[in-house]
């Protein structure tokens, strides 16, 4: 591609309104543009960036003998009514009318389909397993559209979809997806974690989410490398290592303390740490009131909670219910004749020693007091952090903000067994089908490899994304013999199959090494005053090494670079 023929236009400056790292520099090396909240014109040289992901995709779905489809857009009410989510879905999904006023959504993913196609296809056990996928548009009626392409209304998505005779076989193949989707995002480039996940109305079995690291991800979630646990933050164990500390009882004294009913104006009059407080919550969960205490620096975990008492109505307690247990609000505590409320204490407060509670009583707190002084039981009701440890193998663990990128289900017979789809057994019995379904969304996947790879000057695309893998840059187009040489390795690099751009607009060479840095061609070979001795200058945009070498040895030089982009 020459530069000069290409709808390529960068800017330098930060754009006004985007809200994350990578959708500036998607902005800024002219990729995008935005229409509308949630809307993006896609450019050229995103376009081919999302080709080379493709062609990646595509053979790692072969590597997992899946057969590429095309589904319609437009869905049935009928058909989605079928499996229940015409309502499921909500006000996600775009829902339109055609000329004889029958209703259609544009689907939001295909279970519904591939359930149909593999009921047509699929006669007997010698048919199994069976695998399809498709790489189609989505959209999405998102409330609050964000993070640029990251969560937009219309995407485009990999969505596979698998069909087995029984769970084991499903298992068996939801595995090899699982390590054909971390061999994928490792070829981009592109540190992921598979982390346990919550089905939402996908339903089914179990799933997993492939989350992207990334400073400005959506979601915290916490993982081992040493046995390769994943889960999101909210989720992960921390298992009972404390031993109650019971040496010390009736030390605590009362202390005045008015206008404190936050932990940060406490800590300033007392002039102490926040991890000297227990921090006492009042829940009224599915009618009851319970007393739940954790540590001053810590958050209560509302998903442990919910799981541990089994409700999910979780509110905090109003005024009225904190006083009826015998309390004041801003100043609750676990000590004293409380009344009608369970008191349950995170385990870590076993550990604590002389901490600060509040008294029950308006503007009064109680210091010095101690495990033997009150009564409660004990969970696991806190975040972890990453001084916890793994809980699998015990192994350190690790904290990190993450995208998702990816999330496979294992579905079992969710849609199999309302759409009746079937097979024949070995023994001649009609079975049902179980099934899989396995998602990558493809701009938010692009938007990810950006995040990973990038400076301050701009992009450091991998090579096997990168649209060129070499940038030819002309420094002076007013010397012929610059233009010859450059027309020359243009041509021979691409007979080779190595994708060029030839920089050969007419603009300071400044503004063609700048350009080079922000769209993040992986190598560039300049053609300059160094042709005097029949040389070319070499540069790695990733590591910034630059070498010499001579015009005929270019092609050699740039191949071998390129094995290790
Ligand atoms: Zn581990």
């Amino acid at each position: 591609m020459r530069f000069s023929k290409f709808l390529l236009k960068t800017q330098k400056e930060q754009p006004a309104d985007v809200d994350s790292t990578a959708m500036s520099y998607m902005v800024r090396s002219g990729m995008i543009k935005k229409q509308s909240a949630g809307l993006f014109h896609y450019m050229p040289y995103f376009n081919m960036i999302m080709r080379r992901v493709e062609y990646n995709l595509r053979r790692a779905m072969e590597e997992a003998d899946c057969n590429e489809v095309k589904f319609p857009l437009l869905v049935s009410k009928e058909i989605l009514d079928k499996s229940g989510r015409w309502t499921a879905f909500g006000k996600e999904m775009f829902k339109l009318f055609d000329r004889n006023n029958a209703e259609y959504a544009i689907s939001p993913t295909n279970e519904e389909y591939a359930t149909l196609i593999a009921g047509s296809y699929i006669r007997s056990y010698n048919d199994l397993p069976f695998s399809i996928y498709q790489i189609q548009k989505k959209y999405r009626d998102e409330i609050r559209p964000r993070d640029g392409v990251v969560r937009a209304r219309e995407f485009t998505m990999k969505d596979a979809y698998s069909f087995h005779a029984d769970v084991p076989d499903l298992e068996r193949y939801y595995k090899i997806m699982g390590d054909v989707y971390t061999k994928f995002f490792t070829k981009l480039g592109i540190k992921t974690v598979p982390v346990i996940a919550d089905g939402g109305a996908m339903g089914g079995l179990y799933c997993h989410e492939y989350m992207a690291i990334g400073d400005e991800g959506e979601a915290e979630i916490a993982f081992c490398d040493h046995c390769h646990y994943g889960a999101n933050l909210e989720t992960v164990e921390i298992k009972d290592t404390y031993k109650e500390d019971m040496r010390f009882k009736g030390r605590y004294k009362e202390v005045i303390t008015p206008d404190t009913k936050r932990i940060v104006d406490l800590v300033k009059m007392l002039q102490r740490e926040p991890k000297d407080f227990v921090k006492s919550m009042v829940y009224n969960i599915g009618g009851k009131l319970y007393m739940i205490l954790v540590r001053g620096d810590r958050e209560v975990n509302e998903t442990k909670l919910a799981k541990l008492l089994k409700c999910s109505e979780i509110e905090l307690a109003t005024e009225k219910e904190i006083k009826s247990i015998g309390s004041v609000m801003g100043y609750v505590g676990p000590l004293g004749d409380l009344k009608n409320v369970r008191v349950i204490a995170d385990y870590e407060i076993k550990a604590m020693t002389n901490f600060i509670v509040g008294a029950n009583k308006q503007n009064v707190h109680y210091i010095d007091v101690n495990n033997a002084d009150f009564k409660c039981e004990w969970a696991d009701l806190r975040f972890a952090t990453d001084e916890d440890v793994c809980p699998v193998c015990g192994g350190k663990l690790k904290i990190a903000k993450g995208n998702e990128l990816g999330h496979i289900f294992a579905l079992g017979t969710r849609y199999t067994d309302k759409f009746k789809t079937t097979y024949v057994d070995s023994t001649g019995e009609e079975q049902i089908l179980q099934m899989g379904c396995y998602g990558i969304g493809l701009e938010r996947t692009v938007a990810s490899i950006i995040d990973q790879h990038h400076d301050e000057k701009g992009l450091c695309l991998p090579a096997s994304v990168a649209p060129f893998l070499v940038d030819v840059i002309i420094i002076d187009n007013k010397k012929q013999n610059q233009v010859d040489v450059a027309e020359k390795l243009y041509v021979t690099l691409e007979d080779k199959g190595i994708p060029v751009l030839l920089d050969d607009r007419d603009v300071r060479a400044g503004a063609k090494f700048n350009d080079f840095e922000l769209i993040g061609v992986p190598i560039r070979v300049t053609v300059g005053r160094s042709l005097e001795n029949g040389e070319v200058e070499i540069e790695v945009r990733k590591t910034g090494e630059k070498l010499t070498t001579k015009v005929d040895d270019v092609y050699k030089v740039v191949n071998k670079l390129a094995k290790s982009l």
